[in-house]
């Protein structure tokens, strides 16, 4: 049903609707759906929908349906299961994605990972960077900014940097045991019916879930299905190119060093953890030019002749590394917002919702916390429209802060003169002398995020989940912190 059919139909029951909110029910976020009171159950719950009255229960035989196998979505898979829901999970690629470099993980988004057992796992993993040097074609440091401690607060290199292939890999082993997936499909077509939602895939099989929830990414497909034309307007693009790629066999130490070149460009490069190096490329360009360099295959040979004249000693290698590396990835740089996240029985997580973009270093974090937060009120409501309204009020605010960019921070970080560049690299030296760095990055705190408050049904069956290398004791601590914060 289209936007402009539901507010037609909205406008002829007005006077029904109005009554059904004074007289019985909650009002619901949503124009189209109106929350009828509740037996202790979860059944009789009702939502009024476009003039009929349908339930908005979710049909415990039916699963929900997670568009997308990624961060967001095998994250939400697991909290959905520990709370006693099922969920299938199609994913485009054909394997497991694992794949993607250098990630942040702060604040909840660390919290929620500790709750699931994984923070051992994904200790391990880190790409033991020792903090971010600004230098300078000769390779000087300017400013120098140590990792980040929960101790010290805020730096640029989170206290828990990962690659997203290890994070994927990670996720999706806490995930595989109890989650049904499918690789090398996606939804075709949804069709919303009274009490579930028909989905045919693109394979051509249909199949039936209670909901939907789209986890596929910046680009999500889900998006567009079910918001029409409000999914291309939520698109905010940021003015800026990013490419990344690794060189297995380079090491370029354990500092990360951010590079500034005029022309709005920028290079880092990183420890990968595993003796190479992962480089990250900023190139401002207008979004038209942008379009073309990632959609033509000579994307790598464009960004080698726009970076051929800086003069860095590992320049050279940079750009050899790049024409051979099979992981090359380059993406435009964008936010989505959205008025809300959810459309009847489709909902949106991480990316695919509110992508605060890789500026904000907070992408990551925001799909963990939101599938928590999403998977906790789906498991507690057995109205899905409640479920939706509760996940969306929790998390609004935190979305809110960490899509706030300084205006034009892009091209501040980027400047396009050498004055600019300057002015970047004093600017550091400085904050780096006053150790300022924390009043600089974000990070949310997870205390005001109330985490640990939804009750949970399963212990997952990846028992590896609770950590290989932790001591019994450790274990028991954690096991006992959990079992805490579950019953809050
Ligand atoms: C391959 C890849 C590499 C990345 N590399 C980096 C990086 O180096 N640095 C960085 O900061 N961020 C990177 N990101 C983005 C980062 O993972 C996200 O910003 C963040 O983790 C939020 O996660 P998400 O689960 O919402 O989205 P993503 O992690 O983007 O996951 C979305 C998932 O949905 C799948 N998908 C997409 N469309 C469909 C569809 N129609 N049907 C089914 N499945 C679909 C994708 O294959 C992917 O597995 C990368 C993302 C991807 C997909």
């Amino acid at each position: 049903m289209t936007v402009a059919q539901v507010k037609a139909i909205s406008g002829t029951n007005l006077f029904r609707r109005l009554f059904l909110t004074q007289k019985k029910g909650k009002h619901c976020r949503s124009l189209q759906h109106r929350c009828l009171p509740t037996n202790e159950e979860g059944r009789g719950r009702e939502r009024y929908h476009a003039g009929t009255v349908t339930t908005c229960t979710m049909q415990r035989q039916l699963p929900i349906l997670i568009c997308g196998g990624g961060i967001a979505g095998t994250t939400l898979a697991y909290w959905l299961r520990r709370g006693g829901k099922s969920s299938v999970i199609v994913e485009r690629a054909p394997t497991p994605r694992s794949c993607g470099q250098n990630i942040d993980l702060r604040g909840s988004g660390r919290e929620i990972i500790s709750m699931m057992g994984l923070e051992d796992r994904v200790r391990k993993a880190t790409t033991t960077e020792d903090g971010t040097a600004i230098i300078d074609q000769k390779g000087r440091h300017w400013g120098s900014f140590p990792m980040q401690t929960k101790e010290k607060g805020g730096s640029i290199s989170a206290e828990l940097e990962i690659l997203r292939s290890d994070l994927a890999s990670i996720l999706y082993d806490a995930t595989k045991d109890d989650t049904e997936f499918i690789f090398g499909d996606s939804v075709e077509a949804i069709r919303e019916k009274e009490d579930r939602i028909e989905v045919q895939f693109q394979s051509g099989t249909h199949r039936e879930f209670s909901l939907v929830v789209g986890a596929d990414g910046i680009g999500s497909k889900t998006r567009a299905l079910a918001f029409g034309d409000e999914a291309t307007e939520a698109y905010h693009p940021l003015g800026l190119y990013q490419a990344y790629f690794s060189i297995p066999n380079l090491d370029t130490g354990r500092w990360a060093r951010w590079l500034h070149a005029p022309l709005g460009r920028s290079l880092l490069v990183r420890p990968n953890g595993k003796g190479g190096t992962t480089v990250l490329i900023n190139w401002r360009r207008d979004h038209a030019t942008i379009e073309r360099h990632l959609r033509s295959s000579g994307a790598k040979e464009e960004i080698a002749r726009g970076f051929e004249d800086i003069e860095w000693d590992i320049m050279p290698q940079l750009m050899d590394g790049m024409m051979i590396s099979e992981d090359f990835y380059g993406a435009e740089v964008a936010q989505i917002k959205l008025n809300s996240w959810s459309r009847g029985r489709v909902a949106l997580v991480g990316d695919a919702g509110y992508c605060p973009s890789s500026v904000s270093a907070m992408g990551t974090s925001c799909a963990i916390t939101g599938a928590y937060f999403l998977a906790g009120e789906l498991c507690r409501h057995g109205c899905y429209v409640t479920a939706f309204r509760e996940y969306e009020s929790s998390l609004r605010k935190y979305v809110g802060d960490a899509q706030k960019l300084m205006p034009s921070e892009t091209a501040l970080q980027n400047p396009q003169w050498m004055v600019g560049i300057l002015l970047i690299r004093v600017f550091a030296t400085i904050i780096s002398y006053l150790n300022l760095q924390k009043y600089c990055v974000p990070d949310d705190r997870p205390e005001d995020m109330k985490l640990g408050r939804y009750e949970t049904k399963n212990k997952p069956k990846t028992q590896r989940s609770y950590g290989d290398s932790t001591s019994r004791l450790q274990r028991a601590k954690l096991h006992f912190r959990l079992q805490n914060e579950f019953r809050n």
